[in-house]
């Protein structure tokens, strides 16, 4: 067995769990959208199906001022009884355990009715809260007691209580968000009465065999937050009030501390758990930025904690243990820690989904079922639309030839991976190169397709994935040697110099900008932490110290003709992470730039009307891209049957998210 630690049960006394796997809590959308109680139980029936040893469910409120919106999933009578029913059953049917996790969102909740112990505004929610009265704290309690008996009855084999992320339970905790000078405020032993109050008379209402997880706050990464002795004083007293496990949580919403976005290193987080092996004899989880079978058994070997966390990698691959049970593991389609698809889609009430697996949480609607009408297909372009398409073509049955101009698959991939902190691509692609394989997809590279070819093999039908090309710009002086594009850089290792400006601040801009400026990516959690002023010696309350200065490799001016904030229009979570990253290098982000010209002196424009002239080595243009759909006509003027997918269909906005789904769409289709 390749993963002997992962793959081990878990004896929790009364119960077993399969393996060291818990799909953590994510909330989908569906908890709230029409016939979505059906949906969820087809998304979890996959994940118990794929094996998984224990899910625990997205967060669920005890009552109306718990909801994280306004009219959350809420576990408060009978007819949500009957709806989570739904999805206990498929869980048990396939032979797996599911936790139903109780959330109540305190500050963070986005709606009026909202309250925690003090009235103090978070800096994430325009709602300033209530504070909580001493009837008013009872009476919560007691909401959370009737959602762990109602889940019980609803069938779960147990619940998570969430105590971290900077929820209700953890605004008690720390002096940051507590000021109350009654029984539940003031000294440790008062604010930590809320959580032990709820396991106790939890376990006290729910009896033995039933698991209950407390999901700790370890590391809060806010000033203020708690010190390392307070939080294994809680622990402790956690295991007495009655819980079975532990599970790690990290950072608060609100902490100004990447924890799971892409540039965070895989098991960053672990050293947290580890130090808190030893101090209860009830099992630990770790969590966060843990997306492969090889690390997971790894962080299990080390004798870091009893049990893994994944949560994202379930939506991008719901067979993930499966295919480690049986040693395939080069088969998994890795999560590559976006957020795209997911968090951006939560943080926006979108139903969430999956950058490189489009069907999760749609599994109904993305259903792939064997053609009746096997067809030869020729896919033009590897790059992620083109991949999507002949993957899922033939998953159905259809006879797919790949091809590709280049020498090899993963289109604009191939250069994403090489930006710091974004190696995870190298994933996807090798996810697709494995697909190809099992599939028998017969792949032609360095070929382009040419109308000749379709004339000489005569495919039944052609799927154009051709992609983009970068967008020319008629600025004088632009053929100047001092301009490159971003192809020149990220492909073609053209030499850069010392000073540069980059004209475009999109997606691409913003990584181009990042290759120039990181000298080596903070690859290991060590480097990681210090840039982030995370203390791995957890000297101070909220675990925070000083973050290191960086010296930039290169200086670096990153433009954009528009107003506002440059890059607003990044991803949701990960946008401010980048515009930090730069700032921390020093990168000069200006907006309202109109470029007159390029000359030996270097870009001259007007920075909000005045003219200057940014003196650099090196223009570098970012500036989006146009359609490359050159065969679209002389294909349809011999006959073919053309589809046309990703950035060849419709080059504005797109993204790896669109292109995969679009090529996922049309192989379901087709
Ligand atoms: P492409 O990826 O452009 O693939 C088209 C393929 O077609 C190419 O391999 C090309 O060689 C081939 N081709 C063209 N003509 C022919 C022909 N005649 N015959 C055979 N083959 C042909 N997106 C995100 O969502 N998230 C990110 O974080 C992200 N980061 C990025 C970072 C960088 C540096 C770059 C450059 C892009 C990034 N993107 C990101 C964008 C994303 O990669 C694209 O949206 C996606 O690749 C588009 O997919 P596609 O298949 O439509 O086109
Ligand atoms: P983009 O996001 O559309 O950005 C293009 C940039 O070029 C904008 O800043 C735009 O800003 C500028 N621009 C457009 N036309 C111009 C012109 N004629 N002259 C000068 N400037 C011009 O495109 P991209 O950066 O090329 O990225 C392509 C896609 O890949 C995007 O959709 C993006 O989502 C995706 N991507 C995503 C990520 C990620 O982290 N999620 C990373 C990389 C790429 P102004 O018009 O204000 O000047
Ligand atoms: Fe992972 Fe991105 Fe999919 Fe979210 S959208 S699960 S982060 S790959």
């Amino acid at each position: 067995m390749l993963y002997p630690n992962l793959l081990q049960p878990l004896d929790l006394g009364f119960t077993s769990l399969r393996n060291r796997v818990l799909m953590g809590s994510m909330h989908t959308g569906l908890e709230e959208e029409k016939n979505g109680w059906k949906k969820l139980a087809v998304f979890y029936r996959e994940r118990a199906k794929g094996g998984v040893g224990l899910i625990v469910t997205g967060g669920i409120a005890p009552d109306r001022a718990g909801w994280v919106a306004p009219f959350s999933a809420r576990m408060s009578n009978q007819k949500h009884v009957r709806n989570h029913r739904t999805v206990t059953d498929a869980v048990h049917e396939e032979g797996g355990k599911i936790c139903m996790q109780i959330l109540h969102s305190g500050r963070y909740g986005f709606h009026p009715l909202v309250v925690a112990p003090s009235a103090i505004k978070s800096p994430i929610s325009p709602f300033k809260p209530r504070a909580l009265s001493s009837r008013g704290i009872q009476k919560t309690i007691r909401h959370f007691i009737r959602a762990a008996q109602l889940a019980k009855e609803a069938g779960y084999d147990g619940v998570e209580v969430m105590g971290s992320e900077g929820y209700l339970i953890n605004q008690f905790i720390v002096r940051h968000t507590n000021k109350r000078t009654d029984d539940w405020g003031g000294s440790y032993a008062n604010r930590i009465k809320f959580p032990l109050e709820i396991v106790r008379q939890i376990r006290a209402a729910v009896g033995e065999n039933f698991i209950i997880i407390y999901r700790l706050s370890m590391l809060d990464l806010i000033p203020d937050g708690s010190t390392w002795e307070e939080v294994v004083t809680l622990a402790k007293a956690i295991e007495k009030a009655g819980a079975s496990i532990i599970n790690t949580g990290i950072g608060w919403h609100e902490a100004r501390v990447p924890t799971i976005a892409t540039s965070v290193p895989r098991g960053a987080f672990t050293w947290v758990t580890k130090k808190m092996m030893g101090e209860v004899s009830i099992p630990l989880i770790t969590t966060n930025r843990i997306n492969t079978p090889e690390k997971a058994e790894e962080i299990l070997a080390q004798n870091a904690a009893d049990m893994v966390s994944m949560a994202r990698p379930f939506l991008a691959d719901a067979y993930f243990i499966t295919k480690a049970q049986t040693n395939k593991s080069y088969l998994i389609n890795t999560c590559i820690a976006c957020n795209q698809a997911c968090l951006d889609h939560v943080f926006k009430n979108k139903t969430a989904s999956c950058l490189v697996n489009p069907s999760a949480c749609r599994e109904t609607e993305f259903s792939i079922k064997p053609t009746v009408n096997p067809k030869k297909i020729a896919v033009v372009g590897a790059g992620p639309a083109g991949l999507s398409a002949a993957v899922t073509m033939a998953q159905r049955g259809h006879q797919i030839e790949l091809f590709e101009a280049s020498g090899e698959i993963g289109g604009q991939f191939n250069m994403a991976k090489k930006i710091p902190g974004k190696q995870e691509f190298h994933e996807t692609i090798r996810y697709f190169r494995e697909q190809i394989r099992q599939l028998s997809i017969t792949l032609h590279l360095n070929t382009p397709f040419t109308p000749e070819t379709q004339k000489r093999d005569n495919f039944d039908e052609i799927v154009l994935a051709t992609g983009v090309t970068p967008r020319k710009l008629s600025i004088k002086g632009i053929n100047h040697s001092s301009v490159l594009g971003y192809k020149d850089v990220l492909s073609d290792g053209k030499m850069v110099g010392q000073k540069v400006a980059i004209i475009g601040a999109g997606g691409i801009g913003f990584d181009v900008a990042e290759f120039l400026v990181e000298d080596h990516h903070a690859s290991d959690y060590k480097h990681f932490s210090k840039e982030w002023g995370i203390d791995l010696e957890y000297r101070e309350a909220g675990g925070l110290q000083t973050p290191n200065k960086i010296t930039p490799k290169r200086s670096v001016y990153l433009l954009q003709r528009s107003k506002g904030k440059v890059g607003a229009k990044l991803g949701k979570t990960t946008g401010w992470i980048h515009r930090a990253t730069l700032k921390k290098r020093g990168v000069q982000m200006l907006s309202e730039v109109t470029y007159e010209k390029i000359t030996d002196e270097g870009l001259h424009v007007l920075l909000k009307g005045k003219p200057t002239v940014l003196e650099v080595d090196n223009i570098i243009i970012c500036a989006g891209q146009v359609s490359n759909k050159d065969l679209e006509s002389p294909l349809k003027a011999i006959g073919a049957t053309v589809h046309i997918i990703g950035g060849a269909d419709f080059a504005a906005e797109l993204d790896a998210k669109r292109a995969i789904e679009q090529g996922m769409k049309l192989g379901i289709k087709i």
